[in-house]
């Protein structure tokens, strides 16, 4: 049924209600709704143009909206003045100011609010201690490394109390090799914040780590928005499948004994399927790099794909493959003979069949 209400803005946290962003003649969002509860993190993500940047910049005020609604704090912010919106935004290149400490930076908001001289010492100290910057407290940024400049920007927007905490692509300035461990201390961080944080990324990893829930967009469009885990298990398509998980889904066909797939060309037997819907009809069917192996059989329950390319991965070698156009990945021992082509079958229990999409 459709709602036909007005877009809901009075709700507690975050509430963006069908965001239309327009450029000129480009349509960069359309239509897209999310929800930041006051103690979660949303990562938005998605290829690149997709429309993340917009809609982050919108809820900030620095984008006119061209259609739909945005609430924060239970007020309707959509025209509101950037500065009295209750944002707090970090952006891509961090932008500390140079010429002020670690603690002058982390104070300039406070100040600029005219907060006491002691309640702003307490807020500094505060936030200092949250992001471990306590130490560093009187260097510059140009004595910092990238990692603790970010944590500089985070502490300077988190000190004014923020109702969301905006960050933009967080981690894509810092050293690729340092991500993994700066992803899960960012993350520790924004938990212990308890502030609702919206985060936009082109990094699938970083989604899934940080979000408790992932909006996913693809041509200025929401594509799904639920947690990581929905996201991972119930893919809304294959878009969804491929970009988060790297896996593919395929239309198939469910019978007591099976299913088939690639038009009836290949046929899994009912005993290597996972569990999901059973009895006739419609579904498809999810396959990760894991859930696929090289075998011997040539019979139905296998399929011929042609090797497009190998990749030695340390314990494995990973394959590229296509089956009657479409493309899988395949792990395989470091030491296998591998031909021109190779026939696929399932691994037992490892492909999943879900419900047909709505
Ligand atoms: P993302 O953050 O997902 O990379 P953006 O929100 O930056 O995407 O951009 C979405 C689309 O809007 C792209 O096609 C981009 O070229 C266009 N766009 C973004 N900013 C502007 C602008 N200031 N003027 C014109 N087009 C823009």
């Amino acid at each position: 049924m459709t709602d036909l209400r007005e877009p809901e803005t009075g709700a507690p946290g975050l509430t963006v209600s069908d965001l239309t962003i327009r450029y000129g003649d480009t349509e960069a969002v359309r239509g897209v709704s999310v929800q930041v509860r006051p103690d979660e993190t949303v990562a938005v993500v998605g290829p690149s143009g997709c429309g993340k940047s917009s809609t982050l910049r919108a809820v900030a005020g620095l984008t006119p909206v061209a259609g739909g609604a945005i609430g924060l704090g239970g007020r309707d912010i959509t025209h509101l003045d950037p500065a009295r919106r209750g944002v707090g935004l970090v952006p891509q290149d961090y932008a500390v100011f140079p010429h002020m400490s670690v603690a002058g930076n982390i104070a300039y908001g406070l100040r600029a609010r005219r907060l006491p001289a002691d309640r702003r010492r307490r807020r500094v100290a505060e936030m200092l201690e949250l992001t471990r910057l306590t130490e560093l407290a009187g260097r510059r940024p140009g004595q910092l490394s990238g990692g603790q400049r970010q944590r500089v920007a985070l502490a300077r927007a988190l000190a004014v109390e923020p109702d969301v905490l905006l960050l933009d692509e967080p981690l894509a300035a810092l050293d690729p090799q340092l991500r993994g461990g700066l992803r899960r201390e960012l993350s520790a961080m924004l938990s212990s914040s308890g502030c609702a944080t919206l985060i936009v990324t082109h990094d699938q990893r970083e989604a899934l780590s940080l979000g408790t829930r992932i909006a996913l967009m693809r041509e200025g469009t929401l594509v799904q928005f639920g947690t990581p885990r929905e996201l991972w298990e119930d893919p809304a398509d294959a878009f969804v499948a491929d970009f988060l998980a790297g896996a593919v889904l395929l239309e198939a066909e469910r019978s007591p004994d099976g299913a088939a797939v690639l038009d009836g060309r290949w046929r899994i037997p009912a005993e290597d399927l996972g569990t999901g819907p059973t009895g006739h009809g419609r579904t498809r069917l999810l396959l990760r790099d894991d859930s696929l192996t090289v075998t011997d059989r040539d019979d139905g329950a296998a399929v011929t794909a042609r090797v497009v390319h190998a990749e030695f991965v340390g314990d494995a070698v990973r394959l590229t493959v296509d089956a009657h156009g479409h493309v899988f990945g395949v792990r395989v021992p470091p030491d296998a003979r591998i031909g021109r082509s190779v026939s696929l079958a399932v691994v037992p229990g490892r492909a999943t069949l879900l419900v047909p999409a709505p």
